[in-house]
């Protein structure tokens, strides 16, 4: 793989720290350190500049961010999780798409707009962080208004989003599971549970709770927890968590669309979908503990 060169004096400092960081990679709780810019990729598999395997209207996202003009979604492929039952395995782990240069990618969230989106979705954008960040920032001094959503797994360093603050409109992390050895063993993550939480509090520090006006989202933090069978996801343990220590505004998507899919009819704990009354007691328990749950 060629080296890659990209004039970082054209960007603010915090974009540039991230793209440095990428000489000895720390920019997830991985830590792979290795040398994306001269081409090594670690366990994301993505070398400095992204890959992109979609970029559209997406019209299947919370109603907060589809409005009329759909969630302008841009799918990255690769990801810093391994999990078992992942939906859009082909992407994060086949990593199907095809490499954008910053100003591509700068001029597909430009192409968005046009087309009336509500809102700039970086799907998974953890390990691209750097090049994704520095294309809103180039969009942004071409025009780009739209609020920018950081649509993440939720395994992410505190230092990263620390350079992320003003940048982002809305973070709307996964919480997958408050149980260390569960998340070890269906995504990989050991310290899954304790980085996701650091991450959350980090981001809402950063954006507050969620703020929507006409019924569109404009700022703040969105959680989507999806229930797996068996308990494994630890919904009480999150709810909990975000009721007595970030807010009880918090907004909260419990899903209940888990299907097994990739490697997860291997495991027998998760080669079902969730019933009814599971996904129901999830619920009920966030709404009686006071958060805004969304429909
Ligand atoms: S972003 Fe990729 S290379 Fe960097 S630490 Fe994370 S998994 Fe490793």
């Amino acid at each position: 793989m060629p080296e890659i060169s990209v004039d970082t004096s054209l960007f603010s400092q915090p974009l540039r720290l991230l793209w440095d960081n990428m000489e000895s990679c720390t920019l997830c709780p991985r830590r792979c350190r290795v040398n994306r810019l001269a081409g090594q990729t670690g366990f994301c598999g993505i070398g400095a500049l992204p890959k992109v395997s979609s970029a559209g209207p997406h019209f299947g996202e919370e109603d907060v961010l589809v409005g009329s003009g759909g969630s302008g979604t841009i799918f990255f492929a690769g990801c810093n999780l391994r999990c078992m039952f992942c939906q859009n395995y082909e992407i994060s782990q086949y990593r199907w798409g095809e490499q954008l240069s910053i100003d591509q990618l700068a001029e597909q969230m430009l192409i968005l707009q046009k087309r009336g989106c509500e809102n700039i979705n970086l799907v998974t954008p953890t390990h691209v962080v750097a090049a994704a960040m520095m294309a809103v920032e180039l969009a942004k001094k071409n025009g780009l208004s739209l609020p920018v959503v950081y649509n993440t797994g939720g395994y992410d360093s505190v230092e990263t989003l620390k350079l992320l603050d003003g940048l982002v409109d809305i973070y709307m992390p996964d919480m997958k599971y408050s149980d260390a050895d569960i998340s070890s063993q269906l995504s990989s993550a050991d310290d899954y549970p304790e980085v996701n939480l650091q991450a959350v509090r980090e981001m809402h520090r950063q954006v507050g709770d969620l703020h929507v006006i006409n019924g569109i989202a404009v700022k703040g933090l969105l959680v989507r927890h999806l229930v797996l069978p068996n308990g494994l996801a630890g919904s009480k343990e999150i709810i909990d968590f975000l009721a007595d220590e970030i807010s009880l505004d918090t907004t909260i998507n419990i899903m209940g669309q888990y299907r097994p899919c990739y490697l997860a009819s291997s495991d027998e704990r998760i080669n079902r979908r969730p019933t009814a009354e599971e996904i129901a007691q999830a619920r009920r328990y966030a709404i009686k503990k006071g958060l805004n749950v969304l429909r």
